[in-house]
């Protein structure tokens, strides 16, 4: 048996990000992982998502690009190019995590692990025990039990596509759903995005989803609402027919794309054995320590069913190494305000309360709101509007939430994420000048 300090079980964003922390302060280390380093996020996540929405941004260019005075007409696309380089881009950050671990000291051991009792664990019969363990195993695309789902891909799938797919019907209605459906489209797919109820990404301010709704439709996508799918099968010319309830539309189309959620990994950590609680969901439930109901057993990213974003994973396993291992007996993540993009076309930038949730919290709310057309767009035939809300709370004014859908939304939000969890107020919005001409100047010149 050999013994570590701290053993960490998933090697993706949150599990490197802990492992290389406690390593720096002195811990010793393993690191576990079943599968690529990096996990979800560099994989199947993130990255890969990210090129392909500056793919598709660069299609929107290259259309825009004419009523600048260029003589672009169309343009080739080259998807399975786009791929390969993606893909050797991601193998490329799959080697850069090995060396990381390895400059730090962590060991790394590859395989599954599974609990033995609440101290030890056990890859391919090899048995590591250690004081401290954390749970960062992270999650995976569901799909629905339904007759031929399996016929359709999930966002796993859809980052191994060799080639674009003509006709595409993506169903879900939270952000990876909507990601996809944008850089599909983008790219020059027939979209069809299915949703369960009336709009997609029901979590956001009604402002952005309203003005989301509009964006997905004006860019060609053809949203079916209050629709589920029944049944899929292969049809004699090799495509998917897909048939929906309530109301029995069939679609067909070449691909189907499942986006309707993910299940925490756990089945295959032997939780039983260690005594650890999870929810029939496989979430891990945690403290605001990340301290699940075993002591010396932690849980942090995915995994604990909340806040499911890459920058949390890695501040939470930060934070708990520094609690762990560097005496930081209050070092714990605050999970308030917390900055939040969705990539769809335009972006949506998020953080805080929408004006529902600050109603039902606070007495006294204050509103701003402003739609505008981005100057970007000023020589264009299509208009699409920009949209930003600020919820403010007090007599003080106190910014509880902001609220962006527009061009440049992703990279503005975080400097006023920073405001926002300072405690900022609209006056101080107010006292700061604005950077002429941007988008972002109409946030601080609300009235
Ligand atoms: C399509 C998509 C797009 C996304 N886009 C964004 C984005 O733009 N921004 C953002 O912040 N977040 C995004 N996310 C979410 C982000 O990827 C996750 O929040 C993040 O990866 C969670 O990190 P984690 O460490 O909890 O888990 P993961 O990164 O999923 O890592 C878990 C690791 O544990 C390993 N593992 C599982 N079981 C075991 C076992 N028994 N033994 C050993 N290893 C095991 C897995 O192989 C995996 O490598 C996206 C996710 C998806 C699916």
């Amino acid at each position: 048996m050999a013994n570590y300090d701290y053993i960490v079980i998933g090697g993706g964003s949150g599990g490197v990000a802990t492992a290389r922390r406690a390593a720096e302060y002195g811990a010793k280390v393993l690191l576990i992982e079943a599968q690529r380093l990096g996990g979800t996020c560099v994989n199947v996540g993130c990255v890969p998502k990210k090129l392909m929405w500056y793919a598709a941004n660069i299609a929107h260019t290259l259309d825009t690009a004419r009523h600048y005075g260029f003589g672009i007409h169309g343009h080739d696309f080259d998807w399975k190019r786009l791929k390969h380089d993606r893909d050797a881009y991601i193998r490329r950050l799959n080697d850069i995590y090995v060396t990381m671990l390895d400059k730090a000291g962590v060991t790394l051991v590859r395989g599954f692990a599974r609990f033995v009792d609440s101290h030890t664990v056990a890859v391919d019969g090899q048995h590591y025990s250690a004081p401290h363990i954390v749970i960062t195993t992270g999650g995976q695309p569901v799909l629905p039990a339904i007759p031929g789902a399996e016929l359709g891909i999930s966002s796993d799938g859809f980052f191994e596509l060799e080639h674009q797919p003509q006709q595409v019907v993506v169903v879900g209605a939270g952000y990876i759903a909507v990601e996809l459906a944008g850089v599909l489209r983008g790219l020059g797919s027939e979209v069809i995005l299915v949703v369960r109820r009336d709009q997609a990404m029901r979590s956001l301010d009604a402002l952005l989803r309203d003005e989301l709704m509009t964006h997905l439709r004006d860019s060609g996508i053809h949203i079916v609402t209050h629709t589920q799918i029944a049944h899929v099968s292969l049809n004699p010319q090799g495509r998917l027919d897909i048939s929906t309830t309530p109301d029995g539309v069939n679609l067909t189309a070449d691909t189907l794309l499942w986006a309707i959620g993910r299940r925490a990994n756990t089945d295959q950590l032997n939780l039983a054995a260690a005594g650890v609680n999870c929810e029939t969901s496989g979430v891990i439930p945690v403290d605001e320590w990340q301290n699940t109901n075993i002591s010396g057993i932690y849980a942090i990213g995915d995994i604990i069913g909340h806040h499911e974003l890459t920058p949390v994973a890695i501040a939470a396993g930060r934070k708990l190494a520094a609690r762990l291992f560097n005496q930081q007996s209050q070092s714990r993540l605050d999970y308030d305000n917390v900055p939040t993009v969705i990539f769809s076309h335009p972006p949506i930038g998020t953080v805080g309360l929408t004006e529902a949730q600050a109603r039902e919290q606070y007495p006294d709310i204050k509103t701003y709101t402003t739609r505008f057309t981005a100057l970007y767009h000023a020589l264009s035939e299509h208009k699409p509007k920009t949209a930003m809300k600020l919820v403010c709370a007090g007599s003080e004014e106190r910014v509880v939430g902001c609220h962006i859908i527009g061009e440049g939304a992703d990279e503005m939000l975080q400097g006023f994420a920073v405001a926002i969890k300072m405690g900022a107020c609209k006056n101080d919005f107010d006292d700061t000048v604005a950077i002429h001409p941007t988008s972002a100047e109409e946030l601080v010149t609300l009235r």
